[in-house]
């Protein structure tokens, strides 16, 4: 019997020691090893000597992470398990924070073109003065409303602050614009209008106490990863409805789908809060005491019939019933939308239209609820709050001569628009 026992020929032995190395190239770039300040195992090789804390700048959740650095060079990176926003969590877009230090086309240094049109290096000594001679000089030529900015909400509040304040108290500059423009002013304009401040009332723990998320032309799954981890942490098994017209990732992921036809958000608002007002299903306490001309909403609604939103939106009667009920005061509903919203033909009044559902429910000011819109870029909020859109600060009113007097006179500046 002990002959039958086969063994491996000498030829299958090599083959092992070819498919299961354990001193290969590929292996010593798996070695781990104890990263030391706090950052558990690193790959050996990426060892650092020190980290800096930075916030990820691809997407608007602001995600705290951790670069490794190694004498002075960046060599690595990890989410902060400490940071309240992803508790120790990144998406993909954030493992590759450090990807742009490595492009080719990255610019270190100030370019200037020649005389032949060429970009050439300078110095920043020389970029600078050559920008502020060549500022002046078109203003005192033309005056100092020929030129413009448009910011982004990809710097810092502090940087936004510093150049709205540069712009326009220094350089007498009046065009100026943010990101905000082409994004969220819809939003902006919104809770402006609702709140007197723009300012979306919401923490990210909301996501995880809600009993219901609304997400209205919106996909955190996809543009805000982990924002929607947030929302997978919720112990309440949530239903999470998701009004969109497109089968997104969300929408997959969500208990119910609206999938709307396109333009026709509007009229489902505006037909839930008739539906929700004919059933009862208000916070009449709430509404007394933090709400104003409720009963003209009551009549602006009235026409949005039942009818009225299933023919608009292509949703049963059903569906919509079972929506207003899941909207109703007792759970905690919180609503969030984004571009869907933002950048649509009705953006303003869309956005109002959802934060009245959540006033009329007294779904606000509440752990789990809110009327939430949920920016693009990373500080996109912060030029919304830093006044380089066309707002005037302090919840002040650009309409109001009284509000553009005051302004004007802290600042030194003619009230005239
Ligand atoms: S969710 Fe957004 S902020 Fe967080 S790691 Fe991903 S891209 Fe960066």
């Amino acid at each position: 019997m002990k002959d039958a026992i086969l063994q491996p020929s000498g030829q299958l032995q090599n083959m092992k020691g070819l498919l299961r190395r354990w001193n290969g190239p590929y292996t010593q770039l798996l070695r781990q090893t104890p990263g030391h300040l706090g950052l558990g195992q690193v790959p050996e090789r990426l060892r650092p000597d020190g980290t800096t804390g930075a916030v990820c700048g691809f997407c608007s959740t602001g995600c705290g992470l951790r670069i490794h650095h190694r004498n002075g060079v960046a060599v690595n990176v990890s989410p902060d398990t400490l940071y309240p926003v992803n508790k120790g969590m990144a998406c993909p877009k954030g493992w590759e924070a450090l990807t742009p230090l490595y492009s080719e086309d990255r610019a270190l240094a100030p370019r200037l073109r020649d005389s032949d049109g060429r970009l050439q290096t300078v110095s920043w000594n020389e970029a600078l003065e050559t920008m502020v001679s060549r500022f002046r000089s078109i203003q005192a030529t033309f005056g100092p409303e020929f030129i413009a900015f448009l910011s982004t909400g990809q710097m810092m509040t502090e940087e936004m602050a510093l150049l709205g304040a540069l712009a326009k108290f220094g350089m007498g500059i009046r065009h100026c614009d943010s990101n905000t423009r082409q994004c969220m002013a819809t939003a902006a304009t919104a809770c402006k209008e609702s709140f007197g401040f723009d300012a979306p009332p919401y923490t990210y723990s909301d996501l995880e106490e809600s009993d219901v998320l609304v997400f209205v032309g919106a996909n955190p799954c996809i543009a805000h990863p982990i924002l929607w981890q947030r929302v997978l942490g919720n112990p309440n098994r949530p239903e999470i409805l998701v009004v969109d017209p497109r089968k997104t990732e969300t929408a997959s992921a969500a208990t119910r789908h609206y999938a709307i036809q396109p333009k026709s958000d509007l009229v489902l608002f505006y037909g839930l809060a008739n539906l929700l007002i004919q059933e009862g299903w208000v916070d009449q306490e709430f509404i007394r005491e933090h709400t104003s001309f409720f009963e003209a909403f009551v009549d602006h609604v009235s026409e949005f019939s039942l009818a009225r939103i299933t023919d608009a939106t292509g949703l049963c009667e059903d569906e919509v019933r079972s929506m207003a009920s899941l909207l109703r005061p007792g759970k905690r509903v919180s609503y969030w939308w984004t571009m869907g919203v933002n950048q649509s033909h009705e953006g303003t009044r869309v956005a109002q239209a959802i934060i009245n559902l959540a006033l009329m429910t007294g779904q606000i000011g509440k752990p789990g609820t809110g009327a939430n819109s949920i920016t693009g870029q990373c500080n996109a909020m912060g030029s919304r709050l830093f006044s380089n859109i066309t707002n005037l600060l302090g919840g002040h009113e650009f309409e109001s001569p009284e509000h553009r007097r005051k302004v004007a006179d802290e600042l030194g500046l003619r009230p005239d628009p």
